[in-house]
């Protein structure tokens, strides 16, 4: 097997295990073999790594990895923004000390040896605001102001308070044990940026993804690019293959030629390799969240909504409606101006558990329960639609 097929395996793999951690859960996955191997991945391999790791080095050393990980990865810490510089920065040095001597070539004009500078430059600053914008932390100052901005579902959000903030939890916002904060509309703890992303910060979280994505492609094109220079300089493009076994030469193909100068010159190659996959798998991450944030969805409550279909397939999920102008004879009217329909409440649940629907239904003739077949037959109140729910991220209410 030749280098490329080597390559592009590599790839497909890292893609597969990628997509797999990301959709393994997804409803309409996790029943088939996606669902199987991300149990594979994130359930029995970690625990039958655990089991050697215990075996192998005793209870002290294991006890010490485990603080490790617990520091590293449970814990809000500058591990991931460190490694992150060092990566970037190294792989940064790498271009210019072996690619950007070959810059301009026939293929890449002058102007690329002030665009490099300034893409650099503006990594870092992107990656620097990012890190440092506030999330939007709920605080006693404004907690009445960020409870009107969303009002609650009664689906995935009913009125509580945050029993570690002392606090009323606005609807779309969430505790986050690492930052020890709510935080108004979480989408998740992010560990690269070292922080939460929430309603304040989502707008920067969204430019370093776009910026690192197109950073990496950039860089894998000017070292493609170097490389087809190469064919000219080192006159591949006049060379021929000799074939063995009919004596006869044949002028040697493009792929065979970027072949030869990879085995000749990896480091070039490995920079172009690393930052394609890093421009993909990031890139991926990107059209995941803009297509989260395009239907008015975070992360947070992407799983939440993941859940409740989860009990919808299952039958186990009803609501309650409350539309008096629509009610049969017998239903309770509308408990609330705005809310026109209710989720089962616990105690209803808790009834439904020992009851079957019918009999439910008996015995509390003035409620018109409604079971829910379906995720379409239920609203997402904070979806406005693909433009004004990107807007919001780009211009948070307050
Ligand atoms: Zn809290
Ligand atoms: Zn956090």
């Amino acid at each position: 097997m030749n280098i490329l097929a080597y390559v592009v395996l590599s790839l497909l793999l890292f893609g597969l295990i990628v997509f797999v951690l990301l959709f393994g859960q997804n409803p309409r996955l996790r029943n088939g073999p996606i669902g199987k191997l991300h149990i594979v991945l994130t359930e029995r391999l970690p625990r039958g790594v655990v089991a050697a790791l215990k075996m192998g080095l005793g209870k002290t050393n294991w006890h010490r990895i485990l603080r490790c990980w617990r520091y590293c990865f449970q814990a809000r810490n500058p591990f991931l923004q460190i490694f992150f510089l060092v990566l970037t920065a190294g792989s940064i040095a790498l271009f210019l000390t072996h690619a950007k001597p070959h810059i301009p070539n026939i293929y890449l004009r002058p102007m690329h040896s002030v665009i490099i500078p300034v893409q650099i430059v503006g990594l870092y600053v992107v990656y620097f605001v990012a890190c440092m914008a506030d999330p939007g932390i709920v605080t006693k100052e404004n907690v009445a102001r960020l409870l009107e901005i969303y009002p609650y579902d009664h689906i995935i959000y009913e009125p509580k308070d945050c029993s570690t903030c002392q606090l009323p939890k606005p609807a779309r916002s969430k505790h986050c044990t690492m930052c020890n904060a709510c935080i108004s509309r979480l989408d998740h703890h992010c560990a690269w940026i070292n922080r939460c992303v929430g309603a304040n910060n989502h707008r920067y979280f969204f430019l370093f993804l776009f910026y690192l994505t197109q950073f990496c492609a950039y860089g894998a094109y000017l070292c493609f690019q170097v490389y087809r220079g190469f064919i000219l300089d080192w006159g591949l493009d006049k060379a021929y293959v000799l074939d063995r076994t009919t004596g006869e030469k044949y002028p040697i193909t493009f792929r065979k030629a970027m072949l030869h100068i990879l085995q000749k010159d990896r480091m070039i190659g490995s920079i172009c390799i690393l930052a394609s996959v890093a421009s993909l798998v990031v890139g991926i991450f990107f059209l995941y969240q803009l297509y989260l944030a395009g239907r008015g969805v975070t992360t947070n409550e992407a799983f939440k909504w993941e859940m409740l279909e989860d009990s919808i397939d299952r039958g186990e999920f009803w609501m309650v409606d409350d539309d008096s102008s629509s009610d049969p004879p017998g239903c309770v009217p509308p408990t609330s101006q705005t809310s026109a329909r209710r989720r089962q409440t616990s105690r209803d649940k808790k009834q439904q558990q020992t009851e079957s629907p019918a009999t439910a239904a008996a015995a509390a003739p003035r409620v018109r329960r409604r079971q829910i077949k379906s995720l379409d037959q239920v609203d997402n109140i904070y979806d406005k639609g693909f433009f004004r729910n990107l807007w919001e991220i780009v211009c948070p209410p307050r």
